[in-house]
């Protein structure tokens, strides 16, 4: 079983139409990435996999428009973004496990979290608090993690940075994971991107927190920060709490894949230590949905 915990909802049901393709080279270094995107083009790069969990980023109400390149980018979904994930899954239930996203500046916060989880059939929370640009240990944020507590929902954050010019970067820093989870134990937490370039911040919270978890997406493409992030993670011994994700569609799982299994060739002909490459195949065949409580 290959489980994706970390890909994005497509924008358009059918093929993008013709100019509306929106193109990203700032993501990567080594690539540039369609923005927008079709159910087709999803499943497709998730055909390799068994599951994926799929979710988008509820912008700041008002917004009506956001992406992962910035609140008021064309390329994202325009609004209903739970709708939007949940009408996905729920054509592709075998393959598909939807995630709501929330923003706590929403008076309807509480409202639509519960007709998320009910009605939508949506089964964790996607946070990015540097892209949504709210305080997450303020009053209103800590209303998620306690609604997504006490109904197991996990609760996946975008940590680490990001040059989006509206994203303040220490909203997303792994540190603040740590008090996160001191104030809801039972809350299962995803770190996402292992919180690079701060992968040892990462790491020790994921070592501290029996319900933090960490995932590998958006990292190949910096072979330094990759190597070290998982050298790190091997020798804090937290290496079984790291999960496969690739970041679709700023990478696919199987580029995912040949950059987690070649993670050592930076090394080759050194004195460097390795990644062990068993526990690499156990990250790839992880089964994340039983950690999180999924299934
Ligand atoms: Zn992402």
């Amino acid at each position: 079983m290959i489980v994706d915990i970390h890909t994005h909802t497509p924008q358009f049901r059918d093929k993008v139409p013709e100019g509306l393709r929106k193109l990203n080279s700032t993501w990567r270094p080594d690539a540039v990435r369609p923005v927008n995107y079709s159910w087709n083009e999803y499943l497709d790069s998730q055909s390799i996999v068994d599951k994926s969990v799929v979710f988008g980023i509820a912008w700041e109400p008002g917004e009506r428009v956001g992406s992962a390149a910035g609140p008021r980018d064309v390329g994202d979904v325009a609004e209903g973004v739970n709708d939007c994930t949940a009408t996905f899954v729920k054509a592709y239930p075998d393959q598909l496990i939807g995630f709501m996203s929330a923003h706590p500046y929403d008076i309807a916060l509480m409202d639509e979290m519960e007709r998320s989880r009910v009605d939508l059939g949506l089964r964790g929370v996607k946070l990015g608090a540097n892209y949504q640009s709210f305080d997450p240990l303020e009053a209103r944020a800590l209303a998620i993690y306690a609604y997504a507590e006490k109904h197991g929902l996990p609760i996946l954050f975008h940590n680490g940075t990001s040059a989006v010019k509206t994203a303040p970067i220490a909203a997303a820093h792994p540190l603040i994971v740590d008090e996160i989870a001191s104030r809801y134990p039972d809350l299962k937490i995803v770190m996402a991107h292992m919180g690079h370039p701060w992968t040892v911040d990462t790491v020790v919270v994921v070592r501290k927190h029996a319900n933090v978890f960490t995932d590998i997406s958006g990292l190949f493409y910096r072979p330094f920060t990759a190597y070290e992030a998982l050298i790190k993670a091997t020798e804090w011994g937290v290496l079984d709490k790291v999960l496969f994700g690739s970041d679709f569609p700023i990478a696919t799982p199987a580029e995912t894949m040949a950059g987690l299994r070649g993670v050592n060739a930076i090394v080759e002909g050194t004195r460097m230590p390795r990644v062990p490459e068993d526990k690499i195949e156990d990250i790839i065949h992880r089964d994340s949905l039983s950690l999180l409580g999924l299934i």
